[in-house]
């Protein structure tokens, strides 16, 4: 059997990006370049080959950048490194999955950190995003699921999901002391800043992912239910024989089980993106006319080749994103130099400055 592929977060840094128009290295420019990249009445129709022409459509590839407004942690900074903890490194499916250990180190510091997650709400950059909707501009969103949907869990086993606010309860139950340290962090606002600096000082480092590091905590103490689908009736595994799911006397999963593990519901570094979900995003790429990337590096490969599949069907790619982004020259090659922003666009500006006023533009356009 071919082995898969392992899929890795493209670490390295970033090259800087060529803004394009030449012009949009202004907020101004950027505004304009942008507007006329998504504008319905400027279509680069001899750019367009199999795809529908009189669609008008952009799609949306959205990513951590998005979310930064909310007081979530980016991933990348401009340098296209990892910003907040240089030895951060996120968990991988693989580790997660085979690794009881590595689970339970990454529930207690999930734990402590979704407190923070939890308080994020939509930012005027998702607003605008839904504006653009509303105006018909947009035909999909596809979001890099990093956010969202930690507000669930997916059992590994028989795919069931579970709300986090229950999730997190059962963990404060399962963990009584660290449902107490979690408190007294919370009553110092050690949680409450965002300023790595400051949290730093009061003994937390956090990550965009909800990750806290709590230096020197008892990981190996720390529990974790079970799914109780699982547990309530058995999976078949692959070989035909039934699934052993075992938990102590307060419900914590025991590592004699070999089913019921729940993991949050979303894509993990090194995972496989379910083919539905894959072929859905591949779709919705074929049948737009354009392809706009918001707060995104593209540091998965998941991504990177989505848009890597739009420029091979040559549409018009724009990409808002502040700092460099992983091979965008590619998606640049060939573009006329008298392109104003609808054959092309790279922004260097925030989503959340740039993205409303853009909406306004288009209202009046
Ligand atoms: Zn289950």
């Amino acid at each position: 059997m071919k082995k898969p592929l392992m899929r890795i977060p493209y670490t390295g840094p970033l090259p800087p990006p060529t803004i394009i128009p030449g012009f949009a290295n202004t907020p101004t420019g950027a505004r304009h370049a942008l507007t006329r990249f998504l504008s319905p009445q400027v279509l680069p129709n001899a750019h367009l080959s199999s795809v529908d022409k009189a669609s008008t459509k952009t799609v949306l590839l959205t990513g951590a950048g998005i979310s930064v407004a909310s007081g979530l942690a980016d991933y990348r900074g401009t340098g296209g490194t990892y910003t907040l903890n240089r030895t951060y490194r996120p968990i991988y499916y693989n580790e997660f999955t085979s690794n009881h250990e590595a689970r339970k180190r990454y529930w207690a510091r999930s734990f402590l950190g979704w407190t923070n997650l939890h308080k994020a709400r939509p930012n005027v950059a998702h607003n605008a995003v839904k504006d653009l909707g509303k105006l018909g501009l947009v035909s999909s969103v596809i979001t890099q699921k990093l956010h969202g949907y930690l507000r669930s869990l997916v059992c590994i086993h028989c795919h069931n999901q579970l709300p986090r606010s229950d999730f997190q309860n059962s963990l404060s139950s399962l963990n009584p002391q660290w449902a107490t340290f979690l408190e007294e962090m919370l009553a110092t606002g050690a949680l409450n800043s965002e300023n790595p600096g400051e949290r730093k000082a009061r003994g937390l480092k956090s990550n965009p992912d909800g990750d806290v590091d709590v230096p020197n905590a008892p990981y190996t103490t720390f529990r974790y239910p079970a799914c109780p689908t699982c547990l309530a009736s058995p999976p078949a595994l692959a070989d035909g024989t039934r699934a052993s799911v075992e938990v102590d006397d307060d419900g914590a999963w025991s590592p004699t089980s070999n089913a019921g593990v729940l993991k949050p519901a979303v894509v993990m570094f090194g995972e496989s993106i379910a083919s539905d979900i894959r072929t859905a995003a591949e779709r919705a790429i074929d049948k737009a006319s354009r392809l706009l990337v918001v707060g995104s590096s593209l540091a998965t490969y998941s991504a990177w080749r989505l848009v890597k599949r739009a420029k091979e069907r040559h549409l018009p790619i724009g990409i808002l994103n502040l700092g460099g982004v992983r091979g965008e020259e590619s998606f640049y090659a060939g573009l006329e130099t008298a392109n104003e922003g609808e054959l092309g666009v790279r922004c260097n500006e925030s989503a959340d400055q740039l993205l409303p006023e853009v909406v306004d533009n288009l209202r009046h356009y």
